[in-house]
């Protein structure tokens, strides 16, 4: 009896805690819904907000936004990438948007020759810029000499020295035509032979050994491979350092085209009786295995300058400030009855060398010397592989190539 009362007992405190929970989970859950309701109206003011952008900045920001400013002792507003909500307060979106940039992008060439260019790459992050520029140095591929055969070298340039020389000299022919050299016996898809034989005889004045002697072997190399071939007797064809299955003057793209290395450069000079007589193997690499293979001399870029006079620099003072420049991007205009005015003739000059604004507070308060943080003035110096232009168009590809592998990866 006593255990059947305790169990009845049992059962009605089991039933009241049911209630008791029922009743708080919908007390819980009428709590967490006027949360929800609350929250929900106090980011009201984000839905209401009207689409992007709303506005522009206030001038003092935009100029913080798109100038770095170089004062005497530093520059300032030097961040390029500001946070998406950055001017949030201010009603300006400072996300990066597709659109934006497909609207704002722009390349202008200034100059272009058969070994530079330099153009303006405007609306773009310096993170791009220098994309491009370390593309360009480093990962553009080119051929270049890697193994020199020497039978003899009597001059005063060591082996190792002068086969170093050798691998600099850029070679004439557009790489695309190649393929990377593997561990298989070099054929005419891989590698250019050149053959260098010079001397200077006795009771002659020295001679300068230039890459204009490095004559093509379109045939591949001359030098046989082992003096067994020719112990044994064999008929056949002793085998060389190379095995060309035809001859690379017999392609298309070389029987109009021969190719040469750049000329003129000095690689050794011989006295008389000393003689270079040896074979050089040009193979296609990368830029990042070894400078011999960069595509360029120099690729580099610099902001736009940008200098204002923020007051008018007359007479004496504009004579100055004309003078004070080592690039004259300063000129005088004359303004009538003997009075002159500087004006900024060529801003683009401008080598931020700040010599126009040292010289005490005045002259900081006269003018104002700026960088446009999205314009970018770049330079491209070919060794001669590839016109300058096809070289950015190449580095542009692999850009390309590496923004496809990442989204790959991603997706
Ligand atoms: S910073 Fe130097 S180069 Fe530029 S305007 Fe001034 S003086 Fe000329």
């Amino acid at each position: 009896m006593g255990s059947g009362r305790v169990k009845e007992e049992d059962t009605v405190s089991e039933s009241t805690y049911e209630t008791d929970e029922t009743e708080s989970e919908a007390k819980e859950e009428e709590e967490e819904e006027e949360r929800k309701t609350k929250k929900k109206e106090s980011l009201k003011w984000l839905e209401e907000l009207p689409d992007v952008p709303m506005g522009k900045l206030p001038p003092h920001l935009e100029f913080q936004r798109t100038r770095v400013e170089c004062r005497a002792d530093a520059p300032i507003h030097t961040d390029t990438l500001q946070y998406s909500g950055a001017y949030a307060s201010s009603g300006y979106d400072n996300s990066l948007r597709l659109d934006n940039f497909c609207d704002n992008f722009r390349v202008e060439v200034i100059r272009l020759t058969e070994e530079d260019m330099e153009f303006d790459m405007i609306g773009i992050d310096p993170a791009f810029a220098n994309a491009f520029r370390r593309i360009l140095i480093s990962e553009l591929p080119t051929m270049a000499i890697e193994k020199v055969l020497i039978a003899n070298n009597t001059s005063v340039v060591q082996d190792e020295v002068l086969s170093h020389r050798l691998g600099l000299i850029p070679i004439k022919v557009d790489p695309r035509l190649f393929e990377f050299a593997d561990n298989n016996t070099p054929n005419e898809k891989n590698t250019i032979v050149f053959k260098l034989h010079v001397s200077c005889e006795k009771d002659k004045p020295r001679t300068a050994v230039k890459s204009n002697d490095l004559k093509w072997l379109p045939h591949g190399s001359e030098f046989h491979l082992g003096s067994e071939d020719l112990k044994s007797g064999s008929s056949s064809k002793p085998r060389t350092y190379t095995s060309f299955a035809c001859s690379q003057d017999k392609l298309p793209e070389f029987s109009n085209n021969p190719i040469s290395t750049m000329e003129n450069i000095i690689i050794s000079k011989l006295g008389p009786g000393q003689e270079i007589e040896l074979e050089a193997h040009a193979v296609k690499g990368l830029g990042k295995t070894h400078a011999k293979w960069s595509p360029v001399a120099t690729a580099w870029y610099r902001m736009l300058p940008e200098v204002v006079l923020l007051q008018e620099v007359e007479d004496e003072d504009a004579e100055e400030l004309k003078n004070k420049c080592p690039v004259n991007v300063f000129d005088i205009e004359d303004l009538g009855n003997g009075r002159k005015r500087a004006t900024v003739a060529q801003p683009r000059a401008c080598t931020l060398c700040r010599e126009c604004i040292r010289g005490g507070q005045e002259w900081e308060d006269r003018v104002s010397l700026r960088r446009v943080k999205d314009h970018f003035i770049f330079t491209i110096e070919s060794t001669g592989a590839l016109p300058p232009e096809k070289l950015f168009t190449e580095a542009v590809k692999i850009l390309e190539d590496k923004c496809e592998r990442v989204i790959a990866e991603l997706s």
